[in-house]
């Protein structure tokens, strides 16, 4: 195909790159700066030369207008509350003494202050820290941060253009603070906020800002018709301001649908709108609304949160048709590449006929300059790197890796009866009784116990060569012994190995299994200093052997009390990982599933009775549009059953999530058929336990008695009270008693003192049914 050059030249954007460093020299400054060991001075140098570094790089590649604003201490919503002035009353004295500890105090808490409560940026790993309104918020700007980064971006001679939270996407995004009402809606607050925002874009104006870019994802959310008033209202009175730069609307994460011609009509200067794959009904719903007559319209092309390369000849001809819908199209991703790691070139791992099917966010930047060239200039400008291009798709397409036709005869052959187990639960129960032999309200553990020092030293020597296999296996025994001796001591009723083998409870598994890849540097931001490298499930996946049978055998072996398998079932494993995007999500998990199915096969041969794959992620990937989620939770389902219908009716099956809001899922935790589910609790008041009931949940749970985010040791009253109260939902045979979740991040003497005063709890509540 070729392209015919374009009337005007095709920028090349970004909407925000990655934070942390090549060498994540961010954080280590953070948290330097945190012990003492470093000061503000020189935590604010390394930030601005982080800042300089990246503009190089993307100036460098060919990128002609760069981000400003996107980078951040700890994340950019609590950037944005600062922005506008709306410090929580509990903070307030923390950030006029000092504003950048006033800064960490909102982001981590301190001794004596809660943080602010940080949630899920949209369907992603990223947390934001929730903004607190309520009817009393006064709004105030404080541009200085803003303005500052956009001269530093200019002073060295970038073209550059800040990037800001939209004021839409901020309130929505917000929470009733403290001790407002909880129906109170932040939205409300809108007239509050705009002047703010006109005070902010009258600064950076000034500052030099030719394009100020207004972020609102939330607009591609199933939205009420008042909230698509207010978005309406919003951009009309920014639009109508004087003193201000031109103002690029962006979207990503999903189609606009309804928000669309709202935003098509706005009288701003242009939108940047998602036309990968999730989005691609954006292009129709474009058309259908006339185009973008007379606006810049930045067509994110490009996955800004996978890790694959782009198909060029095909985003060629996507930009192709766009050309003919606004005054100018410009080339990006479709989102912020802070979703990505930095670069593939750190890669030494991964064989480099593999790594050429990668691209990061250098790597995206690349394909973005690229694409802007070849619409511009004509693709026979781009012939050489179209040609790589396909070379590389092909090699992908037709690897071993990605085709293994073992795997594809297996997934192929699935029949609904495999999802199923062969008795209905109602009749398992019996079975798991009498196999079983539990007291009423047994208890149990969610799987891992504190990781020490110790255990993680080992892995360390291991890696470094310092001690053999052979040598870090009797480590990891002897930390099985100590768990299970102490579980048989405190009373517990099923027991768990403790999980001290595993690194993390996804990757362990795709270091196991054929078709994933791990990488050494691929770090993301996950929140503020914390960074995660997620695995790569890049090619058709099987299990060449057990991966926990022995573990849990050796378990086991010491103990005459039930040891519960313990694995991460298939939904989890890809919310938590790169997943190929060159087949359906549901195909991926459908191989996960049969993995774990052999999996699940062996540990119940190796004599295991109680067999728990946890799902915490469920709730996290439901789609964002409602209309989506039942497709979604169909395969979801579906690949849970894949993995766990083959047991036993005597096999007792577990499942674990911890996510505080479970009443918009209850069907599904329902059609996973699992005999037992866990569930987080503690700090909801057992809410989750009347959620369940309300909604008829038939089956066995344990709605956590101990909040295990906090080193606070529950009393064994307190954790009979929430027993008390949660048997007023759940009857007595059907409640479990367990803490919210693995206690792999505690310490070990807080750990010992509340999971005794758990087995009390229990003890006493049973003595008065
Ligand atoms: N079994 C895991 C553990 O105990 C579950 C972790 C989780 O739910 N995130 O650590
Ligand atoms: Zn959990």
């Amino acid at each position: 195909m070729t392209t015919k050059p374009a009337a005007a030249a095709a920028r090349a954007t970004v909407y925000g790159y990655p934070r942390q460093g090549q060498n994540r020299e961010l954080k280590k400054a953070i948290e330097g700066y945190w012990k003492g060991r470093v000061t503000a001075d020189a935590l604010r140098a390394t930030a601005a030369d982080l800042r300089a570094s990246n503009w190089r790089q993307l100036a460098d590649a060919g990128i002609d207008e760069v981000p400003t604003g996107d980078f951040s201490f700890y994340d950019h919503v609590l950037d944005t509350t600062v922005m506008v002035g709306a410090i929580p009353g509990r903070h307030r004295d923390a950030v006029e003494a000092d504003a950048l500890d006033g800064y960490f105090a909102m982001a981590r808490g301190t001794q004596d202050v809660a943080p602010l409560e940080m949630t899920k940026w949209f369907d992603t790993n990223y947390h934001y820290l929730v903004p607190e309104l309520g009817p009393d918020t006064v709004f105030t700007a404080d541009s200085s941060q803003q303005v500052a980064e956009l001269r530093e971006a200019l002073a060295l001679g970038h073209t550059a253009r800040p990037v800001l939270v939209g004021p839409v996407t901020y309130l929505l995004l917000a929470k009733p603070a403290p001790g407002v009402p909880a129906d109170f809606e932040p939205l409300t607050l809108l007239d509050r906020l705009l002047p703010v925002y006109a005070e902010v874009l009258a600064d950076l104006r000034a500052a030099g800002a030719e394009w100020v870019q207004l972020d609102e994802p939330a607009l591609v959310q199933d939205r009420t018709p008042a909230e698509l008033i207010a978005a309406e209202r919003a951009y009309r009175d920014l639009g109508a301001l004087t003193d201000r730069s031109k103002l690029l609307v962006a979207s990503y994460f999903d189609r606009l649908g309804n928000a669309l011609p709202v935003l098509a009509k706005a009288p701003v200067e242009g939108l940047a709108v998602d036309f990968t794959e999730s989005a691609a009904a954006n292009l129709d719903d474009l058309a259908a609304v006339g185009g973008l007559p007379g606006k810049r319209l930045v067509a994110g092309v490009v996955n800004g949160r996978n890790i694959w390369i782009n198909d060029l000849a095909a985003s060629l001809s996507r930009l192709g048709t766009l050309l003919g819908l606004a005054d100018r199209v410009d080339v990006s991703a479709s989102c912020s590449l802070l979703h990505v790691p930095l670069d593939t070139g750190a890669e030494r791992d991964i064989e480099p006929q593999v790594l050429r099917w990668l691209a990061f966010a250098r790597q995206k930047t690349a394909e973005i300059v690229t694409l802007a060239r070849g619409l511009t200039q004509g693709t026979d400008t781009i012939g050489a790197q179209l040609a790589a291009n396909r070379s590389d798709l092909f090699s992908r397409a037709n690897s071993p890796i990605t085709r293994d036709p073992a795997v594809r005869a297996r997934t192929a052959a699935v029949s609904e009866a495999d999802a199923r187990r062969s008795l209905p639960y109602a009749e398992r129960t019996a079975a798991q009784r009498a196999r079983l032999g539990l007291p009423l309200l047994p208890t149990t553990t969610i799987g891992s116990f504190p990781q020490t020092a110790g255990v993680r030293t080992a892995r360390a020597d291991l890696r470094a060569g310092r001690i053999d296999t052979a040598g870090y296996e009797e480590r990891i025994k002897a930390e099985i012994q100590e768990v299970i001796s102490f579980q048989e001591k405190a009373g517990l009723d099923v027991l768990v190995h403790g999980e001290a083998e595993r690194n993390d409870m996804v990757q362990y598994f795709a270091e196991q299994l054929t078709g994933c890849l791990a990488t050494q540097h691929g770090w993301v931001q996950s929140y503020g200093t914390r960074y995660v490298r997620p695995p790569i499930l890049a090619g058709d996946i099987s299990r060449p052997e057990p991966m926990t049978v022995r573990w849990t055998r050796y378990a086991q072996s010491l103990t005459d009390r039930p040891v519960k398998g313990m694995l991460t079932g298939p939904v989890t494993m890809l919310a938590w990982s790169f997943v190929r995007d060159d087949q359906p999500r549901a195909q991926t998990a459908r191989q996960v599933a049969l993995a774990l199915r052999d999996e699940v096969g062996d540990l119940e041969a190796a004599g295991t009775s109680v067999i728990q794959v946890d799902e915490p992620a469920l709730r996290e990937t439901l789609p964002l549009r409602a209309a989506d989620r039942p497709e979604y939770l169909g395969w979801a389902t579906e690949a849970f059953r894949l993995s766990t219908g083959g047991v036993r009716p005597d096999t007792q099956i577990h499942t674990h999530m911890c996510y505080a809001e479970f009443g918009d899922i209850v069907q599904a935790i329902d059609d996973l058929d699992a005999d037992v589910i866990s569930l987080e609790a503690a700090r909801s008041h057992m809410q989750v336990a009347r959620e369940l009931a309300s909604h008829g949940y038939p089956r066995e749970a344990g709605p956590g008695v101990y909040d295990i985010h906090s080193p606070r040791v529950p009393g064994a009253e307190e954790a009979a009270d929430l027993l008390r109260s949660g048997l007023k939902a759940i009857p007595a045979e059907r409640l479990w008693v367990n803490p919210d979740c693995g206690l792999k991040t505690r310490g070990w003497t807080e750990t010992r003192a509340s999971l005794e005063n758990l087995v009390t709890a229990a003890r006493a509540v049973r003595g008065e049914l």
